[in-house]
């Protein structure tokens, strides 16, 4: 089986070679990876300059651009190969509920989801003191089993990992996207040639704990696997419809 693994952390992130070092035995592995960091990038592309490739090693590629340009350039012509599974991440931070917006991480999959390739994002939910063990384990057992099973067309896993030690971790549930709380905050600042200048921050302020959501999943220690697609139709109201009828044109 031929694997692409990317991520929005940069080529040279621990997380992505946790994978490289568990996901060995399944095939050929290539690496093509953001030459730094890309966090929050969501699904951008770069379309208004050249993208630049370096080969560090055999089979693994930087590219100056984002997650989803290592993925596009990835699938149309850069490599010689067309991967059956991409895999992005492990991610430093959580991709929990509206996270999954802004990630990088995702997107990447997502990517390879519109492209029809099966894709899985993994996330490791933690900030600091990363262990990427216990994630590059389960991401391993869950590639075995889409390998057994598949998994549905423009489908893609989103996986979100405790960061408890393997022997704490309760198991793994199925769940849907939650909702997390960030504080709205901008901090404003006066730069040295006096010019102001502002920083996205946003504190983290907790999650709705909903059972069967993401963020609940890992609060309780089990590995959160949720499956998402890029169709963002709102069905219900669709169905339902109470949005307003009127002639038009008129
Ligand atoms: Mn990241």
């Amino acid at each position: 089986m031929i694997v692409l693994l990317s991520n929005d952390d940069g080529i040279q992130s621990e997380g992505l070679t946790a994978l490289e070092m568990n996901l060995g035995h399944i095939g050929e592995i290539y690496t093509v990876a953001p030459d730094r960091a890309q966090s929050s990038m969501s699904h951008a592309l770069t379309l208004h300059r050249p993208l630049r490739v370096q080969e560090l090693a055999p089979r693994r590629l930087a590219v100056d651009g984002t997650p989803v340009d290592c993925v596009k350039l990835s699938l149309t012509g850069l490599l010689p190969v067309r991967p059956h599974l991409i895999i992005s991440g492990i991610n430093k931070g959580p991709n929990l509920g509206d996270d999954i917006i802004y990630s990088g991480t995702v997107s990447a999959a997502i990517e390879g989801a519109l492209l029809g390739i099966p894709a899985i994002a993994v996330s490791l939910v933690t900030f600091k003191n990363f262990d990427f063990r216990a994630a590059a384990e389960f991401t391993a057992t869950l590639v075995d089993r889409i390998v057994e099973r598949g998994i549905p067309p423009k489908t893609l896993l989103n996986v979100n990992v405790p960061a408890i030690p393997k022997q704490d971790i309760k198991g793994w549930q199925i769940t849907r996207m939650g909702k997390r709380h960030y504080s709205e905050t901008i901090v404003e600042r006066i730069d040295p040639r006096g010019g102001k200048y502002y920083w996205i921050g946003g504190d983290d302020l907790g999650f709705a704990n909903d059972d069967g959501t993401d963020c609940h999943a890992v609060n309780e220690g089990y590995v959160s696997v949720t499956p998402l697609q890029v169709d963002l139709t709102d069905y219900q109201l669709l169905q339902n419809s109470s949005l307003p009828k009127f002639p038009w044109p008129r």
